[in-house]
């Protein structure tokens, strides 16, 4: 099968053809293949995981190209990740050839950009604008704050970028923010600097995330003629995951599809775990409303997964009340029940998981098709240490592995330099993190002042700050830093290792850097410290556990390869596997405590609706774990299984646990709750004499070389200009500067005059 070409893109194509009914409709079921040949006008697919929405997303594609109702540069279809068009764009390439080649075809920010580019000019870009990343986006708002007058502690320049972006996730621009929301309680002006913010990417010729879709909100109202263009081009629009879009994307599809009204949207309420990111699960329930004459198909069947494990995910979902309610069955055969297991602690946990994976391995499976999905970010890492030891292939999706992430590498950048101060690449990431006023100019002062004297830069520093060479305040700031360093490698003799990894996030303002961050992201990338700090406490000293860091990170992965999967629930969606385990399903894990705080039973149910899509990936074996000790934050906790294990129905599941982990009689609530012993504090560690902070700071710098120059020499200095040295004090002078005065200063950044 093949689509005709070349062609322009707004003709209409030549018709049905001839071919005999093809493959992809003769393998759907009646409601699917409903939901394929239901072409003309608004078309909602309502139906559970596992049901084939995406199938029937994919089928429809080929059905709409091969009954010749459009070519396909005429069909818009959007995806939630990259990754996911990649596969659909695969699969409609094996139905109906190359030319789907031609879709257009991806996420909404991708297809937004490309739209955006070919009109830049008209919303006052040029066509090869830059799109931000969040550094860049952090970066433009801490330059505009300089000169506004904002509370840093109640408004971190994260926080601001945050209520930008939620009102780009509503479609707003500052002229629709209403003016409730323009200032806050204490009447700083957010709309102020929203409105300089966009002025301010217009002028780099940049554009944010959020703007693409926001730019082409703007760019279909107010120019008629454009969107009449895409009106003529977009015959067929087909959303994937509909249930997660946001107001801003919601819009811009109902603007797109106005003409034609061939939208199809495909979603499931009960998969909805974007609420947070501002996903509107209303934009769902609102289709009839907004399409009137919607289709809605409903689909039941479930093709992914047994009985047992489509029996445990609905039993758990029943628990939600908001929701549409749906029935699901399967007709896939046989199948283990869903095993619920207990184990002693998270090692053990991991310990049990990688011999389940070997097992699965030694019968023939493969690797690929086994995943691991946890609910936070910072839970990877113990699997990741234990399938490295056992020396099992894995990839985390979704994101760095643990020791790569951002926060991880600053804290190790600080441990490192603790360990070994002439750590140079460390010291340079950490000098101005958190910023400390050290910028780029005293950087270079440091290296230039390194090179030339072979010294590492911490020397470098340690000398300079003695001297004018650096401006007040980044003087005052490096010699605090230095102080601070000293200080800790003094503690390191005595303290625990682990508790002194706490004290010198805390102290160097590391921690709190992420505290008063207001990102998404922040909460994340706190827990991520707290499980370090964790894991430097199974090692018996910090050398030994930099040294486990420095192999770790040798072990790259291979490219391509038989590999598990490892990644957080949220990063699974739209994904299956034959075999999942989900562990780490306590209480204060799973459902996460943040979730239950900020938003109460919207947020439990959203939790529940997490702990859903984790259980519908599975197609075959299905293993949910707890344990009944954890260490968290560097404090052995025992633990309660979580309230959904409970939830899960007891036809569905098999309990299996250690003996003596549950009371008698009991299903999973009750734990003996006794701590491991000698281990119930900090990590069977530090004690609070050790944690005291040791104020002496010690004297490790190597002895200075002495100076060439002498008393009375007349010399020249790029920054302070020709002088006559007073006072030699090693490679330390005196001088006092025909312009600028006395000042102290290196002897070499100095020349002869
Ligand atoms: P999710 O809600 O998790 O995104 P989904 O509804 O998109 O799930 P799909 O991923 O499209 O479901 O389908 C689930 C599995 O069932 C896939 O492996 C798919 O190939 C298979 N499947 C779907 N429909 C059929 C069918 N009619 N016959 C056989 N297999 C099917
Ligand atoms: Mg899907």
């Amino acid at each position: 099968m093949s689509i005709p070409a070349p062609h322009a893109d707004d003709a209409a194509p030549a018709g049905p053809t001839d071919a005999p009914v093809p493959g992809y409709l003769s393998a759907l079921n009646p409601a699917q293949r409903l939901a394929v040949e239901a072409l003309d006008g608004p078309l909602l697919v309502l139906a559970g995981a596992g049901t084939g929405k995406t199938r029937v997303l994919t089928a429809r594609i080929a059905h709409i190209l091969f009954s010749g109702r459009a070519w396909p540069s005429q069909v818009l279809a959007v995806t939630f990740t990259n990754k996911a068009s990649r596969q659909m764009r695969e699969r409609v390439t094996a139905l109906i050839g190359p030319s789907a080649e031609g879709l257009w075809l991806g996420t909404f920010h991708a297809l937004a950009a490309r739209i955006l580019r070919r009109h830049a000019e008209r919303i006052g870009l040029k066509p090869n604008f830059t799109i931000l990343d969040a550094d860049d986006q952090l970066r433009l708002v801490k330059q505009l704050l300089e000169g506004a007058r904002f509370d840093d502690k109640k408004w971190p320049p994260r926080a601001i970028l945050g209520a930008i972006e939620r009102w780009k996730d509503r479609g707003l621009t500052p002229e629709k923010v209403s003016g409730t929301e323009a200032k806050d309680g204490d009447g700083a002006d957010l709309l102020g600097l929203y409105r300089a913010y966009q002025d301010r990417l217009l002028t780099l010729n940049a554009a944010d995330f959020g703007d693409l879709l926001l730019h082409g909100l703007t760019l279909f109202t107010r120019h008629e003629d454009v969107l009449a263009e895409y009106h003529r081009r977009f015959r067929y629009i087909l959303v994937d995951e509909y249930q997660d879009s946001n107001v801003a994307q919601y819009l811009w599809l109902r603007l797109l599809a106005q003409a034609h009204r061939n939208l199809c949207c495909v979603g499931d309420d009960d998969q909805s775990i974007y609420g947070w990111r501002g996903a509107e699960v209303g934009n769902i329930l609102r289709f009839e409303k907004d399409f009137p004459g919607a289709k809605i198909v409903r689909l039941e069947e479930n093709y992914r997964s047994t009985r047992h494990i489509l029996g445990a995910a609905s039993g758990l979902i029943a628990h939600n009340c908001g929701r549409l309610g749906k029935t699901l069955f399967t007709s896939v055969e046989g199948g283990e029940k869903v095993q619920v297991r207990g184990l002693w602690d998270g090692e053990e946990e991991a310990r049990w998981i990688g011999e389940e994976i070997e097992a699965l391995q030694r019968k023939g499976h493969a690797l690929s098709e086994v995943a691991v999905l946890v609910r936070a970010g910072f839970q990877t890492r113990e699997f990741e240490e234990r399938f490295m030891t056992i020396g099992l292939p894995y990839r985390v999706i979704g994101g760095p592995r643990f020791y790569e992430r951002q926060e991880i590498r600053d804290a190790m950048a600080y441990l490192r330099l603790v360990a070994q101060p002439d750590d140079d690449l460390a010291f340079e990431r950490i000098v101005n993190v958190p910023r400390r006023g050290i910028g780029a100019a005293t950087v270079q002062t440091l290296h230039r002042l390194g090179r030339d004297a072979r010294i590492s830069m911490v020397e470098a520093a340690s000398r300079l700050v003695a001297t004018d060479e650096i401006k007040g305040p980044a003087r005052a700031s490096l010699k605090r830093l230095l102080a601070d360093f000293d200080r800790w490698r003094g503690q390191l003799a005595q303290s625990h290792h682990a508790e002194l990894a706490r004290i010198v996030l805390d102290e160097s303002g590391y921690t709190a850097m992420w505290q008063n961050d207001r990102s998404p992201e922040a909460p994340g990338r706190l827990e991520n410290l707290k499980e370090l700090v964790a894991a430097i406490a199974e090692f018996d000293g910090l050398t030994a556990f930099l040294e486990h860091v420095s192999l770790v990170m040798e072990a790259v992965e291979g490219a391509g390869g038989d590999m598990v999967n490892v990644m957080t629930l949220h990063s699974a969606k739209g994904l299956e596997f034959d075999t999942v385990f989900l562990p780490g399903w306590e209480e204060g894990l799973f459902p996460h405590p943040r979730a239950l705080e900020e938003k109460g039973e919207g947020g439990l149910e959203e939790e529940r609706r997490l702990a859903h899509v984790g259980l519908t990936r599975a197609r075959e074996r299905l293993f949910v774990s707890f344990a009944a000790n954890r260490r968290i934050h560097n404090l052995w906790q025992s633990s309660l299984p979580s309230r959904f294990v409970g939830e899960l129905p007891a036809e569905n599941i098999d309990l299996v646990s250690r003996p003596g982990l549950f009371g008698a009689g009991s299903r999973a609530n009750a734990w003996d709750g006794r701590a491991r012993p000698g281990q119930s504090t900090y990590g069977g560690a530090a004690s609070p004499r050790d944690r005291m902070i040791d104020g002496r700071a010690r004297e490790v710098r190597s002895p200075r070389p002495a100076s060439a120059f002498r008393v009375g020499d007349r010399v020249f200095h790029v920054k302070f200009g020709y002088g006559r040295i007073v006072a030699v004090d090693a490679d330390r002078l005196d001088i006092d500067f025909e312009k600028a005065g006395g000042k102290t200063v290196i002897d070499s950044f100095v020349t002869p005059a």
